[in-house]
């Protein structure tokens, strides 16, 4: 269902023009209540009044992670601190978190947003739904809870955590739908194996899932063991949380909520804006916050912008599935390589656990890469030259598909650690020296 259709199926014209108004009202708000941005527009010679329309954007400033580090806490705040209601901090994968302050209409907003996403992927007022995101600083639980509120489902608020009690009370109270971390879902289709139950025993049959990058084969992964249909929902806190896009029933990409969050794609090095379809670092500027409005805000997330029409009659532009952050490419050996590229390749193969874990080190002044992988109990055993051989079919795939060797080390099921909240799939030993 389409929670908003005025705003979700809005005819490209009005909706840049909504775009324009709110960025012209965006910018004076800003240059009259931070002053970090009124200099660095000042610097650039640029007022309130030079923007006219959505396509003057450009002339406008970034801003960068190190930027809120270096304002931290509440530098890039624009209301007053008696305005703000909430606040929440990114959960610091790559650094010191960032701390957001929301005011009561941002929440408002955060709410409508995650309702678009909920409705899109099936939820109704019908549905028990758990948020198994970590409830607290994290934008995920917070976020999703009030989404759901708000759309009239019922929410279980069952944060992470005790998965065994979980499991119980998505058997015991007919739970629906579920959102968590990609990583999440999988770990409870383990632990609903060792408990001996069977999805059958369940009835989720809708699946929320973000807050890291996923494959294709994860989702079917995770869909075929847990028995639901999982979607995409992306989001992060310097912008609002979860809920800034979405996949419909289509699940060709995510749909951007756009008439809040403007999105552009840039390339990293130069700056420069790409267009529609090529691959580049994904920019947002929040048209409608009040807290901590941000200009063209570099996610350092990776993914292009997709032309055309989607056939559920939504309008709101479409992102494809971000590929990692330019922070998680690893360089090896002057190779790109990115950990959803390993990925894929394991979970395409039946001898194998979707639990992996990529080593980088140096040795000899040269760059290692070990992946390190769950072989299923089936195909384990003591013969030396079956595991031989399994070892040299994964290196050879790996090879074809990062060009570059990998020392693959096969280990034993459950010896990787699973994860509640995001995964932590990279040692890159070279970082730690
Ligand atoms: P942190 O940057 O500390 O992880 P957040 O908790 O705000 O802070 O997480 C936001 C980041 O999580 C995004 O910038 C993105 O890298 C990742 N992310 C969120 N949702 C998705 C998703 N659906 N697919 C891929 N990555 C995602
Ligand atoms: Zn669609």
């Amino acid at each position: 269902m389409i929670w908003n259709t005025n705003k979700e199926c809005m005819p490209r014209e009005q909706m840049r023009d909504l775009q324009g108004k709110r960025l012209q009202k965006l910018v004076s708000y800003v240059y009259h209540n931070v002053p970090f941005y009124r200099n660095k527009m000042q610097e650039m010679d640029l007022s309130p009044d030079d923007i006219r329309s959505i396509d003057d954007i450009v002339k406008l400033p970034f801003t960068t992670k190190q930027d809120l580090r270096d304002n931290y806490p509440y530098g890039l705040q624009a209301a007053p601190a008696s305005e703000i209601v909430r606040v929440h901090a990114s959960s610091g994968t790559t650094g010191n978190p960032t701390i957001v302050g929301y005011t009561r209409r941002d929440l408002a907003i955060w709410s409508e947003v995650m309702s678009r996403c909920l409705s899109a992927f099936g939820v109704t007022r019908n549905d028990t739904f758990s948020v198994s995101y970590g409830y607290g600083l994290f934008t995920g639980g917070l976020g999703a809870h009030y989404g759901v509120e708000n759309l009239g489902a019922t929410v279980i608020p069952a944060s992470t955590g005790n998965t065994e009690k979980h499991l119980r009370l998505i058997r015991d109270l007919n739970i629906t739908g579920i959102a968590c971390t990609p990583s999440y879902a999988l770990y409870l289709a383990e632990v609903i194996e060792r408990m001996g139950l069977s999805k059958d025993d369940l009835h989720l049959h809708i699946g929320a899932f973000g807050a890291e990058p996923w494959t294709e084969n994860m989702r079917q992964e995770i869909q075929q063991r847990l028995g639901l249909k999982g979607y995409n929902i992306y989001g992060l806190s310097e912008i609002m949380g979860p809920g800034v896009s979405y996949e419909c029933e289509e699940q060709h990409g995510s749909h951007i909520n756009e008439d809040h969050f403007y999105p552009e794609i840039i390339d990293p090095d130069t700056l420069e804006v790409l267009p529609h379809g090529q691959t580049g670092e994904l920019v947002f500027t929040t048209l409608t916050k009040e807290g901590m409005p941000l200009l063209r805000y570099r996610t350092k997330d990776l993914c292009s912008l997709m032309e055309g029409t989607c056939p559920c009659g939504r309008t709101n532009i479409r992102m494809t599935p971000i590929m990692g952050r330019s922070d998680d490419m690893l360089i090896i050996r002057g190779i790109n390589v990115f950990p959803s590229q390993v990925e894929s390749v394991i979970l395409e193969m039946k001898e194998f656990e979707p639990q992996y874990l990529l080593v980088v080190d140096r040795k000899n002044n040269l760059d290692t890469l070990e992946v390190q992988v769950e072989v299923r109990r089936d195909f384990f055993s003591d013969d030396i030259g079956a595991m031989l051989g399994l070892k040299k079919k994964l290196s050879d795939k790996l090879k074809s598909v990062l060009s570059i060797n990998a020392d693959v080390k096969l280990v034993e099921p459950n010896s990787i650690q699973r994860s509640e909240g995001k995964s932590k799939r990279v040692i890159d030993k070279r970082k730690l020296v």
